[in-house]
Formats: structure tokens, sequence, C-alpha cells
């Protein structure tokens, strides 16, 4: 029966495919694609991990055992008992096996698909008793997965390498060329990481807002989107046939053979007009009154810079670096590793410049989803970013030092995150000059980087003179300058409707940083969401930005966008957007 579930629009396009589901368990795992090499010693993973927890139940029954009937309550005897019979169930080794073997899931990933399709079955069971045992089920797999935690895994590891792009074939459904499309209560940014090569249509989550980081990803992806979509993952089945409108961010489940025609057809009219867009390729980024604009793009990888420079990117305006960081169980990147990532990116340039961002770990960007780092309490406003580095300054030195060697083999800007009082300012400029006297007493190789700041918080917004007293050049981080003007997580979708990038608020704050920077000769760009967002660029180009960064995909449509411009025209009309209070009634025409 087709049904639709509606969420958030976060990345464009049409995608159609069969599910593939993720689903979320109290433990954090890890999801990833196995080589065919590795399924026997990811079953034996299993084993081991499921043997770990028999010995550990027979241990308890013997404890339960020896004391005497009165203390020994007949319910434990009888609920270990049930947990034994569970371990050996029939249907959950066979399952788990048929996971790892036919689509080559690593174990973890394995196991909770086949707890979801088993608890799925448990809470459609009439009886009362029997749909309880669900909880036992999950307390079992749990204790495995725990178990097979402190194991080594043959897997893939995780951020530290590009994950293997799986082909569907490699997958083994009935129709080896059918696309897969993701569905998961939430996707960690690590696991997003591992599913960057390609292996899916396009991504469905239930929680997530515009610019929470899985839509960040999804859209660097250029694969179709929606998050926010609350139960789809409970309401989505494995290898069900689903369609991702992510312009009109709906997920339709069991379409019927019409629906399925018209969003075929609409699919292909969206691979015309982007066929008809790549024309813009070779074409300058010029408006109609001559004024040059920079398109840049940003990165998580440094082989991302390869399709930045296809996109046609005039140089990296974000680096996200933290993702170098994350899914590796808390062990950091050396100073070799993220010097030898930096450079693969400066050297993917050929030349043009690449902004390297310091790490913006925290929020929601955790290091690790299992690595406890103290900021749950309210994490976007906690030990994040710039705050993070600074309370490790050895650790923020090693990455100092590692960007400033990667300089030396071509043009680097450095960009700090987060910024908000002086005296991190301060801290931050002494630590990158300690950095350079380091490398320059050691005779190590380095080159010269312009300092720039993100300004993503009010209270910088408000202390441009400050910032431009120690900076060369700003970068506005819309994402976070939103969420901290309006009080909005930008990761909870139950709030997503107030999260307003033209807000006369925010839209003041922005104007002012161009304003000021422009004044003061020194440049400024946005890099994010709001860059890459062709209905922002007139109002952009009008309150005077000329260098934006975004996803190298969005890239040809805001030339577009800015090969249409007068920007003697915006300007007046710019200021007009400002002044009103809902600005938004003017740039709907
Ligand atoms: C931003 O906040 O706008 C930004 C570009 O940084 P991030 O999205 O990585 O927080
Ligand atoms: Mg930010």
């Amino acid at each position: 029966m087709t049904f639709s579930i509606h969420g958030l629009a976060v990345a464009r396009g049409i995608a159609i495919g069969r599910a593939v589901l993720v689903a979320s368990s109290r433990v954090d795992v890890a999801h990833y694609f196995i080589e065919p090499s590795q399924v026997e010693s990811e079953i034996d993973r299993v084993r081991r991990g499921r043997n770990a927890v028999v010995d550990e139940l027979h241990r308890l029954q013997q404890t339960v055992a020896q004391l005497g009937p009165k203390d020994a309550s007949h319910e434990l005897k009888a609920l270990l008992d049930v947990h034994l019979m569970l371990l050996q169930d029939e249907e959950m080794v066979e399952g788990v096996k048929h996971w790892i073997r036919d689509r080559l899931y690593n174990a973890e990933w394995a196991l909770t698909t086949q707890l979801e399709i088993i608890a799925r079955q448990f809470d459609e069971m009439e009886d009362a008793y029997l749909r309880e045992r669900k909880s036992d089920v999950e307390q079992i797999t749990e204790k495995v997965l725990r178990a097979m935690q402190g194991q080594l895994t043959t897997g893939l590891p995780l951020a530290a390498t590009t994950a293997r792009k799986v082909a569907s074939s490699e997958l083994q459904l009935e129709d080896t060329d059918v696309p897969l499309v993701l569905v998961a209560h939430e996707i960690s940014p690590s696991d997003m990481l591992q599913f960057k090569q390609g292996v899916f249509a396009g991504f469905v989550t239930d929680v997530g807002g515009k610019t929470s980081h899985t839509a960040i990803v999804a859209r660097s992806m250029d694969i179709p989107a929606v998050v926010g979509a609350r139960t789809a993952s409970q309401l989505v089945r494995q290898d069900d046939w689903i369609i991702i409108d992510g312009d009109a961010g709906v997920v339709i489940v069991d379409p019927s053979p019409i629906i399925l025609a018209e969003y075929t057809y609409k699919q292909r009219q969206l691979e015309l007009d982007r066929g008809r867009l790549a024309r813009l390729l070779g074409t300058a980024a010029v408006t109609l009154d001559g004024e040059k604009v920079e398109l840049l793009a940003n990165i998580e990888m440094p082989e991302d810079a390869l399709v930045a420079v296809k996109a046609g990117a005039a140089g990296v305006g974000l680096f996200r670096s933290e993702f170098l960081f994350m899914g590796r169980l808390g062990h950091l990147p050396d100073e070799e590793e993220q010097y030898q990532a930096y450079r693969r990116a400066v050297e993917g340039m050929g030349g043009l410049p690449v902004t390297i961002r310091t790490v913006d770990i925290g929020a929601d960007k955790p290091m690790d989803s299992t690595f406890l780092d103290g900021s749950h309490l309210n994490p976007a406003l906690g030990l994040r970013a710039i705050r993070w580095s600074l309370a490790d300054p050895s650790m923020f030195l090693t990455q100092l030092r590692a960007i400033l060697r990667a300089a030396a083999h071509g043009p680097v800007k450095m960009l700090i995150p987060m910024l908000a009082h002086l005296s991190e300012i301060r801290q931050t400029v002494a630590l990158v000059e300690q950095a350079r006297a380091e490398l320059r007493r050691e005779g190590q190789a380095f080159g010269d980087v312009a300092l720039g700041a993100m300004i993503e918080i009010p209270a910088a917004a408000l202390m441009l003179k400050t910032f431009l007293r120690y900076f060369d050049y700003l970068s506005l981080g819309t994402n976070d300058l939103i969420q901290y003007t309006l009080a909005i997580d930008r990761a909870d979708e139950s709030v997503a409707h107030l999260y307003d990038p033209l807000h006369p608020a925010v839209l003041r704050l922005v104007a002012d940083t161009i304003a000021e920077c422009r004044a003061q000769g020194k440049e400024v760009s946005v890099c994010g969401e709001m860059a890459g967002d062709t209905g922002m660029t007139r109002l952009l180009l009008g309150l005077g930005l000329r260098s934006f960064s975004m996803h190298p995909a969005q890239i040809l449509a805001v030339k577009q966008e800015v090969l249409r411009a007068d920007t003697s025209r915006l300007a007046p009309w710019a200021q007009a957007v400002l002044a009103h209070e809902e600005p938004g009634s003017l740039l709907a025409d």
C-alpha cells in the first residue's frame, strides 16, 4: 500500500530505490560494508561475541543455583533460560549471517538489522506476555554488541580511511542494478563519511534539521535527502521500494506504478536541467555590471578537492578538518597524518587556495558516538570547536603545525571556528605564532598562511572591529549564526520551522559583517549553507558579498544567479530588504 511521509527538504533531487534500514540501537555501532573476503571473519566475530555472552549467562545460572531456594528467584532463573534460548534462536543466527553474507554488512550492522526485524515481529504479537519478550531480545543483542566491542574488527577502520565503494551489484539483491536508499533514525557524521563513497542514492532520517550535519554531508554528496521525517525508520521496512523527493521533503513508500512513472519522468527532467547547467562550467562568475564573484567549495575530506576542481570552484573556502578526527575511538590523527591529509587537499586543488578550518568537534559532530566528551549537557553551547582546541593546547599545536607545513605545498588559509572572546583570539594567535617558531627552529618547511576567523556567534558579529585587528579575513558561518542568534538548535526538527535565515536580526548581523570588512578592505565570505542557496544569492550580492563557499554541487546553480545579477540595482534593494520587518516578503518576487 502506497503512503507518504513528510519531513524537511534538505538535499535536492529525486531518488528511487530499495530501502536499506540502519536500525538504531542503545549501543552505538558503526555501519560499513565489508569485503567479500571478510565475510567469514565477521561471522566469527558475532559468534565469539555470542559465546562470551553464553558463558556469562552460564556463570550466572550457577550462581543462582548456589543460592538457596529462598533467595533464588524462579523468575531470574526463567529469565536466564529465555535469554540463553534466544541466543541460540535459529532466525536470529541465520538472519545475521544473511546480512553479512548477502549484503556485506559489518557484524554490528547485521546484528542490529536482524534485531529490528525480530523486534517488529514481537510488536505484532497479540499475546502481551510474548510481546514483552521483545525487550529480552534487545537486551541480549545489546550484550552481544558490547561483548564484540572489545574485539578487533577485521572490517574497514572508520573515518581514518576512505570507505570502499560498494556497487549495488555486489549486494546481491535480486535485481542487481537497483539503487539503494538509506533509512535511519539518525546517521552519525562518521557513518555518513563511510557512506560518502556513493553506495546510496538517497537518505532519509527521522531526526535532523536543515543544517544538521547529516543534511550538510548529504548535500555535499549531491544526493536527495529528507531529514526530520520523524517515524520513517519505523514505518519503512527493509527492501521496501521508496521514492525520495528531496525538493518537496517527501518520502513515498511502496509507490503505485502511476506514481513511479511520474517520478521517473521528473527524475529525467532534473537530469536534463543539470546537463544544461553544466554548460556554465567554463564561464567566469561575473555579474551583468562586471563585478567578479568568487565561488569556492566546502569540503570534508582531502579527496573532495578533486570534486571541487571538477565543479569549477575557485578554491576551497571551507575544509571541515574535524571529519579527519571522527569515528576513531578517541585516537586523534598525529601531525604527520594530518599534514599528509592537508597536503593532499592542497595538491588536489592544483594551486588554487585552500582554507583549512581548525577542528570543529562537538555539538552534532561528536568525535565519536561512543566517546564521552562531557558535552552532553548542552552540546551546542558546550566544549565545541575552538573551545575544545584551546582546552588541549598541545593537541591544537599539532594541528596548527600540520596546516603550516601543508602550506609549503600551495596557497593555504587558516580559519578558526566559534570564537567569541578576546582571550580566545589572543591565545589562538599566540599558538599559531608558537607553531611557526617551533617549525622554524626545527628547520621544517612551512608556508605563509592568512589567518581568518569565523563569525558564527552573535557576540563575534557585534565586535567586528576587534576581530579585524587580529585577523586577515572573516568568514560568516551562517548555520551557527542563525542557530545562536535565534536560539534554535539547528539539528532539532521540532523547531526547524523557526530556523529562519531571513530573520531581520540574522540579516543585520550578516550585513554589518560584510559592510565592516569592505570598509576596512578585508576579505569576507559566507561559508554556511546560505551561500549555496540560490534564493539568497541576489540578496548577498546586494549586501556587497563577493565570495561564496558552498558544496561543489551548488556552484553552477549559484553561478547562474550571479550571471543574471546587476549589483548596482541589487544594492539599494538589499538595503530595503534589510530595513523591512518581514524581509522574506520582499524576496518572494
Ligand atoms: C556554519 O556554522 O555556518 C559553518 C559553516 O560551520 P559548520 O556548519 O561546520 O558548523
Ligand atoms: Mg559552524
